[in-house]
């Protein structure tokens, strides 16, 4: 996935070495090309390259098999088209009866119902997860939604003690969730036309008996930004485009959303997708308990935000004075205060005047604000307002699917979580997200190699510790202590300084220049670092940064949203809440950091993950522009590698990287073998290179011995040098 020209270097680097020879070799290896869309194991791919499991993969996508095992993985290509028969709940079903679900075609569905078993056989551990992960639009929530209908189903199928009529609520709870979710988390984009702007973790539990009795949802990181900024072509969340689109009459007339108005904070209404539809997204709520006059309340304040984000600000004659508002958007002003039910002026000042406390006795000096700060202030106001809403939704939601722990014994955990990103321009979003498929990857490397180890140890082979690629020095770099990227970051906005990009670039050089998983564009003008992380270099830019992980609201905003007298905003902006108006209470030891906060959500997801037995789910996206029946090698190709696919394969080729069947390699190998060699009389002249066709007869081989016995015959002949001269 890396889109920027050092990962595309990668790429064609790999594709120089792709050479005839490799072709030839692989051809060999795999046999009839006719035939490659049967290799439905990765790991049985001879050898394993690069190169042939992406020949494998699009052969196999030609005959529409889209999901293939990679060991301890599978690879889920997405279709871009609907095939609803991979789906069924027949299909569910045949995994779910079957003897050996493994021995199906590879599908999610039997990676399901692995875990489903494993709980039910009390495997060690027997807690399970599913890692599902890939690029945006890979078809990682797709994948997700999938694996709760089919847990749903089989849940379903299991009698109760309760009665059905429970189960069914509660499954019908946990699968509402989703259009909830993503209608207020999802968005449309460049990539992908249903986005997930947040990381979800959603733990299923299950009763003694395996049944589904309830769910918790964990989020990580919404894009909130979106609500007041959406990049060309991009919309905002899905929420926004329900309302104005699926208000009736009354409603458009209570939440001040007339037909046909326009809002700078709504581009692209004009398209219409099956994702703007209201009428799901307020059936699913109500399920989850949020009723009609929530639910009114909600949709009301929304549209408050729409409103806001149509005040624009011009700059005052009088420079003392604070900025007025543009004459057209005068009339925005008094609505979004109606509807956020704060009055005109107050929410005018909060926008406009800096309170600034200062000297002994404390004075309180205001100060007007210019005209990109109100802009600024307005930004934040909407979305401080929407993050709340959203952690507040993500509690209710939880509040109703959620079962005593007492009552569960086990779980399955999905998480669904952004892929590695690599645009041109990066900044504190990216550092998270990489940094969280950083400790992914850590996680499954790990993993993967105890599962190989393992294998080895059952197979009796001598085996001395894989050497493979360890990302702790890219951690390190990123979250390790006392000094890394975060560090440094969080004594930027403890020390409260204004920022120079400069200077903190030369200050992070100097402390980590150690860390050789640092660098920076040198080429580059503006203040960055590189960090060359699992999956290709990422090259972040320093402006803004320590700001956007401030995440600072001025206490303006706080207090003004305190005093509303709208019941929603009141309990999302509680008094009881430190006033941040109180200089005093600005403890700069206290801030609380975006980076902070997501390492520690991020360490205790970790930990739960460690505790369960992991199963792994990769999504890749064929291409770009989200077509049927379109694989683009290079694309697939950069995807394998950011996944970790590929660093699967180095560890399988620091291990034994071929691996043959008793049965092939004894047929193969058979001339080394000391008991036939010497029993025979051995021809060889230029004209053959095989012994035996010269004499026109192939041995027997160990017919009175044990495949692994003859394997091992042959190995230790080779080794004495018995080999034909
Ligand atoms: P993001 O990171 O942006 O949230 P994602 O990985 O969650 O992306 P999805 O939203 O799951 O991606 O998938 C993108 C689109 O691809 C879906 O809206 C759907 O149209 C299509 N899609 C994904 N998986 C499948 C599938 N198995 N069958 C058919 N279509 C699919
Ligand atoms: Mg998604």
């Amino acid at each position: 996935m890396p889109k920027q020209e050092n990962g595309q270097r990668e790429v064609s680097l790999i594709q120089n070495d792709l050479s005839e020879s490799i072709e030839e070799e692989v051809r060999a290896f795999l046999g009839d090309e006719e035939k490659l869309h049967l290799f439905d194991d990765l790991t049985k791919v001879n050898p394993v390259t690069t190169r042939t499991v992406l020949k494998c993969l699009q052969a196999r996508y030609r005959v529409n098999l889209f999901y293939t095992n990679a060991g301890c993985s599978l690879v889920a290509l997405n279709p871009f088209q609907p095939f609803s028969c991979l789906y069924s709940p027949e299909l569910m079903r045949e995994y779910h009866v079957a003897l050996c679900p493994q021995d199906l075609k590879p599908h999610i569905f039997a990676v399901a119902e692995q875990t489903y078993r494993n709980v039910q056989k009390q495997m060690d551990p027997v807690n399970q997860s599913i890692i599902v992960s890939g690029e945006s639009g890979a078809g990682k929530t797709w994948t997700s939604r999938c694996l709760m209908k089919f847990y749903a189903s089989v849940a379903a199928s299991v009698i109760s003690p309760k009665g059905n009529e429970t189960v069914e609520r509660i499954e019908k709870r946990v699968l509402d969730s989703n259009p909830v979710m993503e209608a207020f988390g999802n968005a449309c984009t460049l990539r992908n036309n249903n986005s997930s702007r947040f990381g979800k973790y959603i733990q299923l539990q299950l009763d003694r008996f395996h049944h589904l009795i309830g769910a918790s949802i964990q989020t990580f990181l919404l894009e909130k930004t979106r609500v007041a900024y959406q990049a060309p072509n991009e919309r905002n969340f899905h929420i926004f485009y329900q309302i104005t689109k699926g208000a009736t009459a009354e409603e458009r007339l209570e939440w001040n959303l007339p037909e046909g108005a326009e809002y700078r904070w709504l581009p692209n209404s004009e398209r219409n997708l099956d994702e703007d539809c209201f009428e799901v997204t307020r059936g699913a709520m109500l399920h989850l308990g949020i009723g009609p006059a929530t639910q009114s309340n909600i949709f009301k304040v929304l549209s408050g935000l729409l409103h806001l984000g149509n005040l624009q600000f011009s700059n005052p004659v009088d420079e003392s004075q604070p900025c007025e508002l543009e004459d057209k958007t005068k009339e925005f002003v008094k609505t979004t205060g109606d509807l956020l039910q704060i009055p005109t002026e107050e929410l005018l000042e909060s926008l406009r005047i800096r309170t600034i406390t200062a000297g002994k006795q404390q004075q309180v000096f205001k100060k007007p604000c210019s005209r990109a700060e109100c802009e600024t202030r307005r930004d934040c106001l909407a979305k401080v307002i929407y993050a709340r809403l959203f952690e507040w939704l993500v509690l209710v939601i939880n509040e109703n699917i959620y079962t005593d722990p007492s009552v569960w014994t086990s779980f399955i955990g999905l998480l669904d979580v952004y892929g590695f990103e690599a645009f041109p321009e990066n900044n504190l979003e990216q550092l998270c997200i990489n940094y969280a498929n950083e400790k992914l990857q850590q996680h499954f490397v790990a993993h993967y190699l105890k599962a190989q180890q393992e294998e080895y140890a059952a197979e009796g082979l001598q085996w001395s510790f894989i050497n493979y690629q360890d990302n702790q020095n890219c951690l390190d770099l990123i979250e390790g202590n006392p000094l890394s990227i975060f560090s440094l970051l969080n004594e930027e906005c403890r020390l409260n300084r204004a920022s120079n990009t400069d200077l903190f670039q030369t200050r992070i050089e100097k402390a980590l220049s150690s860390n050789q998983c640092l660098s920076r564009d040198k080429f580059n003008k503006k203040p960055n670092f590189i960090i060359s992380h699992y999956a290709g270099k990422v090259c972040y830019q320093l402006a803004a940064m320590v700001e956007k992980n401030k995440d600072a609201v001025p206490p303006e905003l706080v207090h003004v949203l305190q005093n509303s007298k709208d019941p929603l905003l009141q309990k999302l902006f509680p008094v009881t809440e430190k006033n941040q108006n109180n200089t005093k209470t600005q403890n700069r030891a206290a801030v609380v950091t975006v980076v902070s906060k997501f390492k520690s959500s991020l360490e205790h997801l970790m930990e739960i993950l460690s505790r369960t037995t992991p199963h792994y789910i990769r999504c890749i996206k064929p291409n770009a522009d989200c077509k049927a029946m379109t694989f683009r090698r290079e694309e697939v190709l950069s995807q394998l590698q950011a996944c970790g696919i590929v660093e699967a394969i180095t560890i399988s080729a620091a291990g034994f990287p071929v691996r043959i069947p008793f049965q092939s390699f004894t047929e193969r190998y058979k001339l080394l073998r000391k008991s036939w060699g010497s029993s025979k009389k051995r021809v060889w002249d230029k004209s053959s290179s095989h012994p035996a066709e010269k004499e026109g007869e192939i041995p027997a081989m160990g017919d009175d011995k044990a495949p692994r016995a003859a394997v091992l015959e042959i190995l230790q002949d080779a080794a004495r040098g018995q080999t034909p001269a």
